[in-house]
């Protein structure tokens, strides 16, 4: 029997509402004109699709699927594509509108888009969860390509997805085309340092940061949401610089429940790690049993650190749970993407902490997705070195960029980043006439 597994109902119905309106604010700075908001408020196209799928028990199930590509003034989409069974539309237009703005405040040739498959790949099996991979290309196949739109891994999706994706797309293409997607593993042309970028590059923006304030990551303390892909590295490379991660949260899928895992002392990241399944779920038992404490999902923004680290999941901190921020938290860097609503980000600018926005603290993963394609265009494969020497000197410059505008245009880092990046990409429409 067939089923269709639909979206649910909208976790944060404002998602694209708030994305638009932080996009006016700034179009009204810009004095852009009418034709040009239009244009930059909306996608530019949207796939909506289904990916039936034949189970391994023999039945067939119908995943919804979509892809949202908002600009591609300033070169191919770029975004990537997550499995959650509640994702929503609004969701992933948002976030592909975030690409864009992303991929230009690191200057790169890039545009944005975003992709979402309705499902929860827990319930899957890894037959199950390739299928709908190559599923997922062979419904996309004509808007995608190394020069039009390069998928990459986001929730609950990771480099074998990506595998998948690449060998159906160069299937149905009948050529090698390494360049059709990044995050991919290093046996298929994945570059050496992408898995690690994201949380790399939300550490590398930190400590631009605190080297303006004069201060240095190895006399702060951290608290993390998330144990994920960006989570794991961000808090594996904010303590090999010396600084401490006092706690990290994490969904349970077992109970569907969120815990928070503190120590005293600080967390072990590695040996967290190892009872850390492939999704980024801590086991409690486990936790407990190494004699960390098991706290409430929401428990993470609570703790008396200086800095916040929000890497899991959009719209965790709101007006109504902004006030259990610590007094102590100087810095939030947002490690995921939207972690932060407009309104909580008032609030946190009201009380004098610094907000490092998504678009510049997690654009890292983007930037080294970027060097991955260079890197299959050239045929040719980058050292460790050289990749980290790369990203470095990309995200210190675009931090510099954006904190200079701040300062000049006494603003927020967020609207200063937003004021260089739709700055760019409306140049980039007006260049090519589209407006
Ligand atoms: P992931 O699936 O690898 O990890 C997500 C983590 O969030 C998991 O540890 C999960 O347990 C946790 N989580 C989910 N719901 C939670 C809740 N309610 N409370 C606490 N923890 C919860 O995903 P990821 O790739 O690490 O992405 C995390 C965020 O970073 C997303 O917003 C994503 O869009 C953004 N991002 C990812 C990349 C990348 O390269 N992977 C790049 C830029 C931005």
């Amino acid at each position: 029997m067939a089923t269709t597994i639909r979206p649910r109902v909208p976790t944060a119905p404002d998602t694209f509402d708030a994305a638009r309106a932080q996009f006016d604010r700034i179009a009204d700075r810009l004095h852009l004109n009418a034709a040009t908001r239009d244009l930059l408020r909306s996608p530019s196209r949207e796939f909506h699709f289904t990916i039936p799928i034949r189970m391994d028990d023999g039945s067939t199930r119908v995943f919804r699927a979509v892809r949202v590509q908002h600009n591609d003034a300033r070169g191919p989409f770029k975004g990537g594509v997550r499995f959650h069974p509640s994702a929503s539309i609004d969701e992933v237009r948002s976030l592909a509108m975030a690409m864009t703005w992303k991929t230009a405040v690191v200057d790169l040739p890039l545009g944005g888009a975003k992709g979402a498959v309705f499902c929860d790949p827990r319930e899957l099996t890894e037959r199950e969860q390739e299928r709908l991979c190559r599923g997922f290309v062979r419904q996309m196949f004509s808007g995608l390509g190394p020069t039009v739109d390069v998928p990459a891994p986001d929730v609950m999706t990771s480099a074998k997805h990506m595998a998948w994706m690449l060998d159906e797309y160069e299937v149905i293409a009948g050529a090698k085309a390494p360049g059709a997607m990044t995050g991919k593993p290093l046996d298929v042309g994945g570059s050496l340092g992408r898995t690690e970028a994201t949380g790399y590059g939300v550490v590398l923006v930190l400590d631009e940061a605190l080297m303006r304030l004069g201060m240095s990551i190895q006399d702060m303390s951290a608290s993390v949401q998330g144990f994920g892909k960006v989570a794991q590295h961000a808090a594996r490379r904010f303590t090999t610089l010396g600084g401490q991660v006092a706690a990290v949260s994490s969904w349970n899928q077992a109970d569907a429940r969120a815990y928070t895992f503190r120590r005293e002392g600080g967390l072990d990241v590695a040996v967290l790690a190892g009872i850390t399944d492939e999704y980024g779920s801590i086991d409690p038992a486990k936790a407990e049993g190494l004699n960390y404490e098991v706290l409430p999902g929401t428990a993470w923004m609570e703790q008396p650190v200086d800095i916040l680290i929000p890497a899991a999941l959009e719209h965790q901190i709101t007006e109504e749970n902004v006030g259990r921020v610590h007094g102590r938290v100087r810095i939030v860097a947002e490690g995921a993407n939207a972690p932060t609503t407009l309104e909580a980000d008032r609030i946190l600018d009201e009380r004098g902490v610094i907000v490092i926005p998504d678009v510049l603290a997690n654009a890292g993963g983007v930037t080294g997705s970027y060097f991955e394609q260079v890197q299959g265009s050239a045929n040719a494969y980058w050292r460790r070195d050289r990749i980290f020497h790369e990203l470095d000197e990309r995200l210190r410059a675009a931090f510099r960029a954006v904190h200079d505008t701040a300062d000049h245009g006494e603003m927020s880092l967020r609207d200063a980043a937003y004021l260089i990046a739709v700055d760019r990409v409306a140049k980039s429409c007006r260049a090519r006439g589209w407006v």
